[in-house]
């Protein structure tokens, strides 16, 4: 039995507004298996932080309810918040604290025992690569230091489950992986379970084992990126080369295996109805005159399925 460390049936929450009640979150029921990580995804006001509050039992339910770590968010909040880390808009981070003496406090306020805290401390700051600089002011660090440091704190008391609300916003590069890996290795190492929302497709795919996309607060796939990318579209075979002409184009479209044809500067997408054999389209290709230089199986991005996804349901 798969064990399932956050379960949401037909969660709904409603807010009143200038423009009428809003409902943020509409009938989500979803299920995250433990260990995994698990990535939110939608377009702004979708409803994503509004579910992590409710995840964490910092918002009610308007209907339906929501499990977390087999307690209610509900009646068990505290249950919920003891066990999990969270990381939201505001850090939590005291500016004119050290480094080492933010996490010492939370450290407190989450109960550890001295030596258990200052190690725990260590490990982390090192991990992150902050331990050299503990003793700056956080207020003196750069945004992405603050933000490893807020992750930091939300993984101190070795919860089991976190919530990260954008983990990786307004990181740089290296910054932002860094960030990822320590992700990943907090569930494949740690067995921890990752609950993140993020606008970054790309980070989606790396990292999450599943992805619920939500739109107007409702859930509108969820799956594997692969799962999701066989829902939306289906395979495709990327020609690049010079000469691709109007007729050679046409012959492609009304191959009865193609369902789209894009082309582009030397590199034509053929987007496939079903998996089929490339050698027959690029032979038409090179019938009709086109020299292909490559020829690659591609599939398509996850944001592109992602805008699929949100035309859909319009
Ligand atoms: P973003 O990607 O922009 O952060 P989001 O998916 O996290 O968006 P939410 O912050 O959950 O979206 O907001 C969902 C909807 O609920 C929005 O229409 C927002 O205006 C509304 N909302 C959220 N919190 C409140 C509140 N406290 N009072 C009134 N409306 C709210």
């Amino acid at each position: 039995m798969t064990d399932i460390a956050l379960r949401t049936d037909n969660l709904s929450r409603d807010f009143a507004s200038a423009s009428g009640t809003i409902r943020a979150v509409n009938g989500l029921s979803l299920e995250v298996e433990a260990g995994t990580i698990f990535g939110f995804l939608g377009p702004n006001g979708a409803g994503k932080t509004t579910t992590i509050r409710l995840l964490l039992g910092l918002l009610e339910p308007s209907a339906g309810r929501a499990e977390v770590l087999g307690f209610d968010t509900k009646t068990q909040a505290d249950a919920v918040r003891t066990r999990t880390g969270a990381l939201l808009e505001h850090s939590g981070i005291y500016e004119q604290l050290s480094a080492e003496d933010n996490l010492e406090f939370y450290g407190r306020v989450w109960g550890l025992p001295a030596d258990n805290r200052r190690a725990r401390i260590e490990e982390l700051l090192t991990q992150m690569g902050l331990w050299e600089r503990r003793k700056d002011r956080a207020g003196t660090w750069s945004e992405g230091m603050q933000q490893k440091l807020a992750l930091a704190r939300a993984l101190l008391h070795r919860p089991a489950l976190v919530l990260l609300d954008e983990p990786t916003a307004g990181l740089d590069v290296p910054s932002a992986a860094a960030v990822r890996d320590d992700l990943v290795d907090l569930a494949t190492r740690e067995g921890v379970t990752v609950f993140l929302t993020t606008h970054n497709m790309a980070e989606a795919e790396r990292l999450c084992s599943r992805v619920g996309v939500i739109r107007q607060g409702k859930l509108v796939a969820v799956g594997s990126p692969d799962e999701l990318r066989a829902r939306t579209g289906g395979p495709r075979v990327e020609v690049f080369g010079r000469g691709f002409g109007a007729e050679a184009l046409a012959q492609l479209r009304a191959r009865p295996e193609v369902a789209e044809v894009d082309a582009n500067n030397g590199h034509v997408v053929i987007d496939l109805r079903h998996e089929a054999d490339a050698a027959p389209l690029v032979s038409l290709l090179v019938g009709a005159g086109v020299e292909v230089e490559e020829v690659r199986r591609g599939k398509a991005s996850l944001e592109e399925v992602f805008m699929t996804l949100m035309e859909e349901a319009r």
